[in-house]
């Protein structure tokens, strides 16, 4: 474990990357913690690439006053393509210095990670904190605003259900997730899904669904539902061919960025929390170049780069449940 050469006085604290409901809630925490224990902190506006545009000012306890009920960031968020080059973040490094800046918690996904152990190269201490809707983070099994993404996507695949039903359709809904499955697994599953389709295991056989639709309509059932991860694409190419195929009229909803908003959940709001409080301690007793996770009913830390090794996969045991549920 990374120990700073000497105490860290002042922190700074971004978002960075796609930004995630509860997001804000791990900015208070990190802010006022961090203030409890005796730090100066600073808020850096649009994630690196506010770092490097110098976008940083300070921030008190009032200052994150009335936003743990918002979602987005207050920090703001982006993409950097200079970051990504070793010029960029020793230049970034060179502003933290200036500063006076001695580490950042950066909140965001893996690539966000990436840049924060590239960023410790060059002597800036980091601790990370989990910030996607994704899940897609193999070091824990909660992200900030996960919770929220599923539950705002569930919400709307109820409604299109009761629509679907009505009209004995066939809905496909898209949701977020271009290479993870997680959002779509639980949304399947706790939307009743007649079918899943994961970017994970993309072994469905197209063919395969429509018989099934064609044999259960025999069967007298009325209407169906399936659910994909963005990361399999085609959703209204698909729906027109079920539909021609099977007679039945097939509808596809791509339900997009409205699952990046909205107000946070109690569980994303109670576990931001946390976990930006167990960032700023971490760095209160020197202790750099971590990421926090949450393992077995555990917060926890993990070294960044070990974390950055580890594989995420999507749980068999999730995915046979879902398909024995569904049919
Ligand atoms: P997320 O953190 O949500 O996965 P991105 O992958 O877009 O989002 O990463 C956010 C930012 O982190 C990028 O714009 C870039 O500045 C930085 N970043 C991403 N990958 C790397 C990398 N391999 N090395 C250095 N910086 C990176």
């Amino acid at each position: 474990m990374a120990q700073a050469v000497k105490p860290i006085e002042t922190i700074g604290v971004l978002t960075s990357g796609g930004d995630a409901p509860g997001m804000n809630a791990a900015i208070r925490a990190v802010t006022r913690k961090a203030l409890k224990n005796g730090m100066k902190v600073m808020g850096i506006d649009k994630g690196y690439q506010g770092l490097l545009a110098k976008e940083i000012r300070e921030l008190t306890a009032k200052e994150v006053s009335d936003s743990i009920q918002r979602g987005g960031t207050i920090l703001k968020t982006a993409r950097s393509e200079e970051f990504r080059t070793e010029a960029g973040r020793k230049k970034a490094a060179g502003i933290l210095g200036e500063l006076g800046i001695d580490a950042i918690v950066v909140i965001g996904g893996d690539g966000s990670y990436r840049g924060a152990l590239g960023l410790s190269h060059e002597g800036i201490g980091v601790v990370g904190l989990p910030g996607t809707i994704d899940l897609d983070i193999a070091c824990t099994e909660y992200t900030i605003g996960f919770d929220t993404a599923v539950n705002t996507a569930m919400e709307a695949i109820d409604k299109i259900r009761d629509t679907s039903s009505s009209h004995e359709r066939c809905s496909r809904v898209e949701v977020m997730g271009r290479a993870a499955g997680y959002i779509a697994l639980w949304c399947g599953i706790a939307s009743g899904a007649e079918e899943i389709l994961l970017p994970e295991r993309y072994d469905y056989n197209e063919q395969e669904i429509i018989n099934h639709i064609i044999e259960t309509r025999k069967l007298g059932k009325t209407h169906f539902l399936l659910v994909n991860a963005e990361g399999i694409g085609h959703s209204v190419s698909m729906a027109r061919r079920i539909e021609a195929a099977t007679g039945m009229e097939t509808r596809a909803t791509i339900l997009g960025y409205m699952q990046r908003g909205g107000s946070p959940t109690c569980k994303d709001r109670v576990y931001a929390s946390i976990m930006g409080a167990y960032a700023a301690d971490l760095l209160h007793k020197g202790i750099i170049n971590r990421v926090v996770g949450y393992q077995k009913g555990e917060f926890t830390d993990f070294d960044i780069d070990e974390a950055l090794a580890m594989q995420k996969t999507i749980p068999d045991y999730y995915v046979e449940v879902a398909t024995a549920l569904a049919r």
